[in-house]
């Protein structure tokens, strides 16, 4: 028996924390606690790394939703396409607004918005698209900006679990009006508390997106809009500064373990990749990158036949993390009960939340932990 967390925070933290402590005294000695260059230096950094012309720190990933649906006027009277299947917040900022969120079904292969299905939801109210690029898989980027722009719908993208993947080369959060992605410390570029980034291409929309962070306030102390506090911590941006540079070198471990489980597992009677060419007789799915430029954010499995559950206790019995993300899809949620447009069909939605169980996947996971993880898996199928 090998413990296995879902993910240990510990080993890539302990790793650079001689150069965190040192920039903690930094800005402590700064008494610079809001705002400023250490914040404008992470930002910059940010969009070269993203390949975007502007790029905003703000005090959440969910809050990097809100502030561009703010900043393109979206409000009541407005709907917005958006997967049935992807965490709270992606509905939560739209509806918060006063916007109607159009559920849109997903893809049983790569867990991300299906564009025929939101071809068939679109109408007249519809203002915008929200994908989002569920457990570190981007969308097909190229075909996602066509359909915005041939419907006239701003596209916002929801990058909170995606932060470094590509489609064909574009990093996520470059092709869409507005891109967004969470520093939750569970994200692959994770910080010390909340945090996020909201990107964009346009100069007049990264101008709107700036004083909505600050109380829509310019020059100070006179609003132009009604904004709200947006703003990210200099902080907490210099210690993601220290780790920005390594998230390609982690985003590739994750991506490591994720080619072990394949290798391990995809031969195993009763286990085959999760696709169109999956055997009939499957009892678990593995996800596979068809982007190829994934990020591995979860390794997340379809447990068939109604043994999820089963699998979950059995992994935990075996001191394996695990965790379903997520256990109802959006337009079942108490809060949404009536609201929004769509909820009669969204029949993989509502499947696939009965099959999902994610697995360690984190970049610091040893040898014998990822090895006890696929034993444990073929275990489970053999008996
Ligand atoms: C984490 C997450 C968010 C919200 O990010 P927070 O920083 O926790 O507010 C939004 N959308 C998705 C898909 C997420 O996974």
């Amino acid at each position: 028996m090998v413990t296995v967390p879902l993910l240990d925070l510990g080993p890539q933290n302990e790793a650079l924390a001689p150069a965190y402590e040192s920039t903690f005294k930094e800005v402590m000695k700064s008494n610079a606690f809001i705002m400023g260059p250490r914040l404008e230096a992470f930002e910059k950094s940010c969009a070269e790394f993203l390949n975007v012309k502007h790029a905003l720190g703000v005090s959440s990933g969910t809050d990097a939703l809100l502030l561009p649906l703010m900043a393109l006027g979206i409000g009541p009277g407005d709907e917005v396409l958006l997967p049935a299947f992807t965490f709270f917040a992606t509905a939560g900022s739209v509806v918060r607004l006063g916007a109607t969120p159009v559920w849109v079904d997903v893809e049983a292969h790569t867990f991300n918005i299906n564009l025929a299905d939101a071809e068939k939801k679109v109408g007249p109210k519809t203002k915008a698209i929200m994908p989002v690029y569920l457990f570190g898989q981007s969308c097909d980027l190229v075909r996602l900006r066509q359909f915005a722009d041939s419907h006239k719908l701003f596209l916002i993208e929801d990058a909170a679990q995606s932060m470094g993947a590509r489609w064909q080369g574009h990093p996520t959060m470059s092709v869409g009006d507005f891109g967004a992605t969470s520093f939750f410390p569970s994200k692959n570029l994770g910080g010390f508390g909340d945090s996020g980034l909201v990107t964009t291409q346009d100069d007049a929309l990264a101008e709107k997106a700036r004083i909505l962070r600050v109380h829509g306030m310019q020059p100070k102390y006179y609003h132009k809009y009604v904004g709200a506090n947006f703003r990210m911590d200099p902080l907490q941006a210099a210690l993601l500064h220290v780790k920005l540079p390594h998230l390609p070198k982690y985003n590739c471990a994750r991506a490591g373990n994720a080619l072990f489980y394949h290798k391990f597992l995809s031969n195993v009677k009763g286990i085959s990749l999760n696709g169109p060419d999956a055997q009939a007789d499957a009892k678990i799915l593995l996800p596979q990158d068809f982007s190829g430029e994934g990020i591995w954010n979860q390794f997340t499995l379809r447990v068939l036949n109604g043994k999820r559950d089963a699998l979950k206790q059995f992994l935990t019995e075996r001191k394996i993390g695990c965790e379903i993300y997520y256990p109802v899809p959006l337009h079942r949620q108490e809060c949404f009960k009536g609201i929004g447009r769509g909820a009669d069909h969204a029949p993989v939605a509502e499947k696939i939340a009965q099959e999902v169980l994610s697995i360690p996947v984190f970049p610091e996971l040893a040898e014998n932990q990822r090895a006890w993880v696929a034993e444990s898996l073929a275990a489970f199928v053999a008996q």
